[in-house]
């Protein structure tokens, strides 16, 4: 079989954007997943980007060419006794809970997306709502199966090639295209959660509710970004940890799809404010209570909704996630969501976390201490006010989500990830910087 046969089985080439729809590339997609079509592609010599199932929200899965990973989609072995999962890197963490949850498994740190796939695990190191417990995706990962620059696969781990294995785990791509992927999934008793939920005046109830809490393996805060004054900060927290009982009738929920691009000034102030008040509210007691979940309630209640991104119109939105080192975190927040609030502009959604320690990959996004997550609609001044906040956030030793960027510049990653030179330095004596490359690590020197 000729190289171009084997290659590119299908290409598209069309604008492309992640979830927050913005920025948009007109690219070239094209899937060519055997080792031989993806040896010659490489071979090609011309740049090009891994892409999962593009629930990053910024530009580090766009580039003029994409290489589309998700037909590489099988599990191909599991160990009951230890729970190691052997799969393709396209593989979606959803056809995984919907395989174990019904065995008693789950898996060991979930985005509040169940939509993306292993190797996008991997390469953004996500983090769940466990973070301060069990730390970020590649804790768990025993091995990874990736293909370089040259072509040749090689397999990576803490003790085998530990240098591309902690450039790989959070380097967004840039280190070579993950193949397959072995990770420990976790027991569980049952697939229902009992959750605890506190409705907090501020935010410094909100920080002691994470703390009275911190020994339950899950917990999260939506926050009311249009809260004020003495009410920064208020917030409903939830925790939850997974019963006893033997249930393990998993169903997952369906989701109701938005069909069309919402007209950009859908999303207002007026809305934002009603459907803040009345979520705040509808959780009537200011003292915790308990029920039972399960585990689409819990960890995917943004899934319900198919293509929200849909809602913020066609010029999309951003999600400004930061997170500041623990004794920074009350008044560091307060200061951002001060700023915020003397610019005029709100965020639609606002999400709070509490995170353990930092880990030893060059790019991971988690250290210990609060990250707060902000979606604001592309708007007049954002991005002068996005600037602004990066000031803070560096001056405080804080760090944005490389998965979620879209915008920042290259002193802010170089103030946030020390790791980021060793990062360049390994990807250009590696000759990796001439062959993966996205809009994302051109814009960030990566
Ligand atoms: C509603 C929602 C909630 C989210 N919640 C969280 C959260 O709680 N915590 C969190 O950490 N993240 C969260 N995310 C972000 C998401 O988990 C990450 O962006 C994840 O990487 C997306 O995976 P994907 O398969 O869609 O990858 P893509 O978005 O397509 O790509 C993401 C990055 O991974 C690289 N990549 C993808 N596949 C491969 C591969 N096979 N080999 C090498 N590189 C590859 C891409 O180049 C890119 O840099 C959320 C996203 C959404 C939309």
């Amino acid at each position: 079989m000729g190289e171009s046969a084997s290659v590119i089985m299908r290409q598209k080439v069309r604008d492309f954007s992640a979830w927050g729809r913005y920025p948009r590339v007109h690219g070239e997609l094209v899937y060519g997943v055997s080792p031989e079509g993806l040896a010659s592609l490489l071979k090609s010599g011309d740049p090009f980007i891994p892409l999962g199932n593009r629930r990053s929200y910024g530009d580090s899965a766009l580039a003029a060419r994409m290489l589309d990973v998700r037909p590489c989609n099988y599990m191909l072995d599991f160990d009951p006794d230890n729970g190691l999962l052997h799969a393709q890197a396209g593989v979606l963490l959803s056809d995984i809970l919907e395989t174990f949850v019904p065995r008693g498994w789950f898996l060991p740190v979930t985005p509040g997306t169940k939509h993306v796939t292993v190797g996008g695990a991997i390469a953004s190191d996500v983090h769940g709502k466990n973070h301060h417990l069990d730390g970020c995706f590649s804790r768990w990962v025993k091995e990874i199966s990736i293909i370089l620059p040259g072509g040749q696969v090689v397999s990576c781990s803490r003790s085998k090639k530990p240098e591309l294995f902690l450039a790989t785990c959070g380097g967004q791509g840039l280190t070579g295209v993950i193949l397959e992927a072995k990770f420990y999934l976790k027991k569980i008793d049952s697939c229902l959660l009992k959750q605890v939920t506190v409705r907090t005046n501020n935010l410094m109830e909100t920080f002691d509710a994470f703390e009275q809490y911190r020994n339950m393996p899950y917990s999260v805060a939506w926050i009311d970004g249009t809260a004020k004054g003495p009410k920064t900060g208020r917030g409903i927290f939830t925790s939850a940890s997974f019963m006893k009982g033997g249930d393990f009738d998993y169903r997952p929920h369906g989701s109701m799809d938005i069909p069309v691009d919402f007209p950009t000034f859908f999303m207002n102030k007026a809305l934002l404010s009603g459907f803040n008040f009345l979520y705040y509210h509808r959780t009537q007691e200011r003292v915790s209570y308990q029920q039972v979940v399960d585990i689409d309630t819990f960890f995917y209640p943004l899934d319900r909704i198919g293509q929200w991104n849909r809602l913020y119109g066609r010029r999309g939105f951003v999600q400004y996630h930061f997170i500041l080192p623990k004794r920074q975190s009350l008044d560091g927040i307060l200061e951002i969501m001060r700023e915020i609030d003397r610019s005029g502009i709100s965020p639609y959604l606002a999400v709070l976390k509490l995170y353990g320690m930092e880990n030893r990959n060059l790019l991971s996004f988690p250290l210990e201490g609060y990250g707060l997550a902000l979606d604001f609609k592309i708007q007049k001044g954002l991005f002068d006010l996005l600037d602004r906040l990066d000031n803070k956030v560096a001056a405080r030793g804080g760090r944005l989500y490389l998965t979620k960027d879209s915008r920042m510049n290259r002193k802010m990653v170089e103030k946030g990830y020390p790791g980021v030179w060793q990062f360049r330095r390994f990807r250009r004596s590696h000759d990796m910087d001439k062959m993966f490359q996205s809009l994302q690590s051109r814009r960030l020197g990566l």
